[in-house]
């Protein structure tokens, strides 16, 4: 059975309801909570949040050893989402891969959020059409999920398989939830999590979680501030928690991020993403995509634990994305 906030030692009826109404409401959002912020929450001292923290950590078993045999087993099932573009695909090794942190940045405009729509279609069909039969959970930061667009891109789908798909059907496995901020936006991964244990069982359990856009909550939030040590901390934990997320759902986790083009920033490469090297050390795979000549984008694999460098042309129709 799982367990309670009033499980943990030092937390009583009153805290409790205190970290619900908060928004703290499992042991794994207190485990990943700050002390500051869970002192101030539930209005107890920094001391005794630290220790009621720890206990949640290691309730939570965050930062869990586990041995290599397992995560051999584990990676067995490892499922991969074609993206609708076979050089795409070929550079990922076959696709956008499960129990994986995938990152795609690039400028506004460049084809983030339509690759995301496109998995989220794509993820749903059977693995014979490229998908993995499942579900997807998207958490929307900038309000630009478009289920005319899933539409559209079902149908393009549809043609190109010559079989019938029923867009509605497909909309009804796709869970949006807009995040409000940063906070709320790292909250709504254990509401993934709960979600996802739903459906662990049905015939489309949770394959794939988007979080569109990563970072523009984070950026907003911490702009101007003399240091970004909180927000890299924040970041950090928040994609601890999307790891595991991959790692106990077999799901892929589709990250999107903008990358700084202020002509203010005079030093440095202008065309690098928001989150720096956290970021850079969290996700499995990162891809940056770029505007070319009309509908094409180009799309680069920058940085992989075991695959090539490369480059793939796509093309952004209303069909959705192609070769
Ligand atoms: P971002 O990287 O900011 O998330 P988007 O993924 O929203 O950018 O890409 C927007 C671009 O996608 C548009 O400028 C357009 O080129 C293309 N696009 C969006 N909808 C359609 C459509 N229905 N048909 C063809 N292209 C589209
Ligand atoms: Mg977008």
């Amino acid at each position: 059975t799982e367990m309670l906030l009033e499980d943990l030692p030092g937390v009583g009826p009153a805290t409790a309801e205190k970290l619900r109404e908060a928004g703290f409401n499992s042991i794994e959002a207190v485990a990943v909570a700050s002390p500051a912020e869970l002192g101030a929450t539930a209005e107890i001292g920094e001391a005794t949040a630290a220790k009621i923290i720890n206990a949640a950590r290691q309730a939570a078993d965050i930062g869990g050893f586990e041995t290599g045999d397992m995560v051999f087993e584990r990676r067995q099932h490892i499922g991969k989402i074609k993206t609708g573009c076979i050089e795409f695909n070929e550079m990922m090794g076959g696709g956008i891969e499960s129990q994986s942190i995938t990152e795609i940045y690039g400028e506004f405009g460049s084809g983030k959020t339509q690759v995301a729509h496109q998995l989220a279609v794509n993820v749903q069909l059977s693995a014979e059409q490229g998908g993995l039969d499942g579900s997807v959970i998207i958490i929307d930061t900038e309000n630009t999920f478009r289920p005319d667009r899933i539409q559209q891109m079902v149908e393009g789908k549809a043609n190109e398989l010559g079989i019938e798909l029923d867009y509605e059907e497909f909309l009804k496995n796709i869970h949006v939830a807009r995040a409000f901020n940063s906070n709320h936006q790292i909250l709504l991964v254990d509401s993934a999590m709960d979600l996802a244990n739903e459906l662990k069982d049905s015939d489309k359990p949770v394959r794939l979680l988007i979080v569109d856009s990563l970072t523009a909550h984070f950026r907003a939030e911490y702009i101007g501030r003399g240091t970004l040590a909180d927000r890299q901390q924040k970041l950090n934990k928040h994609l601890h928690g999307l790891q595991r997320f991959a790692n106990l759902n077999n799901a892929a986790v589709l990250v999107t991020n903008q990358v700084m083009s202020k002509p203010d920033a005079f030093f440095g490469d202008p065309t690098k993403p928001i989150g720096g090297h956290i970021l850079g050390h969290t996700a499995t795979f990162r891809l940056y995509i770029r505007k070319s000549k009309g509908d094409k984008r180009i799309v680069k694999l920058v940085d992989s634990p075991n695959l090539p460098e490369g480059e793939a042309v796509l093309s952004v129709t209303r069909d959705g994305i192609v070769d």
